[in-house]
């Protein structure tokens, strides 16, 4: 039992099973035979990016990702401190769960003159071995002067721009960009080991979208092969294109969402028929379980009123907890087995949940179905549950957003719990 008063002190916990994160890496492994990456961004969706990064790499991870360089620094010094190994440096595109590479894709604009002075986060970066991408001219000077600070070469994805309109080199740029790059190249500031993109509508096969980024890539590998630069790690697809466009897996597939057991789209197919198991299951005690009058209102603005005498439940999770307020009186929460949504506005610490008709169909009084501090889902994995529980999917549909949004906006006031994957059978 934990002793740490502050965490026996929470009312709401974030479960993470790692041994179901380690399951979804294995299934979407057996879907190629490139190498895969997986993405841990934005604490890998919600999830930790300690836990999940390390369980990852015990899963055959070779790429470990994130957006941010800031992140990337976290991630370095968590595998450090883990003790796991860094990779070779120079150019080879091998790479190995023992040794992972380490990308991140997202860094601060800086001049060549501020990249290289001596408390630089581009130095930074080359002195904790991660690979970087450049869209820009600026980018390829700015890791240039870094690197030559620095004292070995940077290792440098392009990224080109197939129809997402969002990073990457344009094709009226992409001429100048990688010539950029090759002049830095060949005065050994650098390095581009790799030529990247991402997709846009992956999750949507029949839209034909992806055939179109394909061409465009494959153009853009053309175009950088004749300018000098012969990249050997090719990559462009996401969980979409890992689950939906075999021909765009290349060299490296990029797995974010599906590590998490979620479907990039549901509609597409559900993450139970992809085989996935949902990792992240948020829960919290039932604080306060109190009966109202017909006809009392809800929470503020009174927006929600009990059509007849009501057994209600106080939650102690909000919008500063990362429920989106947008889940007003429609959340579906579980609680002693039975389904209680959200009823009245998602204040910023609670929501209420209704549990139902305080008296019977003659009037008899009914005992609240739930009792203070019994257990309530908010959304998790019914295939592990005793009772059904909502979704990651279910919330997005009652919200308007996405599964990718209900997780990994969850806040960091709710302690996430991992149960370790050693040992588990699946
Ligand atoms: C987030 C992200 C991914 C992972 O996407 P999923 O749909 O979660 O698999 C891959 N590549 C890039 C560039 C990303 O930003």
């Amino acid at each position: 039992m934990s002793t740490d008063p502050a965490l026996a002190a929470t009312t709401s916990r974030a479960v993470i099973d790692l041994g179901a994160i380690a399951h979804n890496a294995r299934v979407l492994a057996q879907r190629t035979t490139a190498p895969w990456m997986a993405v841990v961004k934005a604490d890998a969706y919600g999830h930790g990016l300690a836990q999940v990064a390390t369980t990852c790499l015990g899963a055959g991870a070779s790429w470990l990702g994130v957006a941010q360089l800031a992140e990337a620094l976290s991630l370095r010094a968590a595998l450090d401190a883990a003790g796991i190994a860094r990779p070779e440096p120079g150019p080879e595109a091998a790479a190995d769960p023992r040794a992972p590479r380490l990308m991140t894709w997202i860094a601060p604009v800086l001049s060549a003159e501020r990249a290289q002075a001596p408390d630089s986060p581009l130095r930074a970066a080359l002195a904790a071995d991660l690979d970087l991408s450049a869209s820009t001219v600026g980018q390829a000077r700015a890791i240039a002067a870094a690197a030559r600070a620095h004292g070995a070469p940077a290792r440098v994805h392009l990224k080109v721009d197939t129809g997402m309109s969002r990073g990457g080199a344009t094709a009226e740029e992409l001429a100048e960009v990688a010539g950029a790059l090759r002049a830095a190249e060949q005065d050994g500031a650098l390095c581009v080991v790799g030529l990247w993109s991402h997709l846009s509508r992956a999750d949507e096969p029949e839209s034909g979208s992806t055939r179109d980024h394909l061409e465009r890539f494959h153009a853009a590998a053309e175009q950088v092969e004749r300018s000098g630069l012969r990249p050997t790690v090719r990559h462009l697809a996401a969980t979409g294109g890992l689950l939906w466009h075999p021909e765009t897996h290349l060299d490296l597939v990029r797995a974010g969402i599906g590590l998490y057991g979620l479907s990039p789209n549901p509609a597409t197919a559900t993450s139970q028929e992809l085989g996935l198991r949902p990792a992240m299951t948020l829960q919290a005690e039932l604080i306060q379980v109190k009966r109202l009058h017909a006809g009392q209102a809800v929470s503020y603005g009174g927006t929600w009123s009990a059509p007849e005498e009501r057994w209600v439940g106080l939650v102690p999770l909000g919008y500063a907890d990362g429920l989106p307020r947008s889940a007003s009186s429609c959340g579906p929460v579980s609680v002693a087995g039975i389904w209680a949504p959200i009823v009245g506005r998602v204040c910023m610490d609670q929501v209420v949940i209704d549990l139902g008709p305080a008296r019977d169909a003659d009037g008899v009084a009914r005992p609240a179905p739930a009792v203070e501090g019994q257990t309530a889902v908010l959304w998790g994995d019914p295939a592990q549950a005793p009772h059904p529980v909502p979704t990651a999917d279910d919330w997005a549909r009652a919200c308007g957003t996405i599964n990718y949004e209900i997780v990994t906006r969850l806040g960091a006031r709710v302690p996430r719990r991992h149960i370790p994957a050693d040992g588990r059978v699946d």
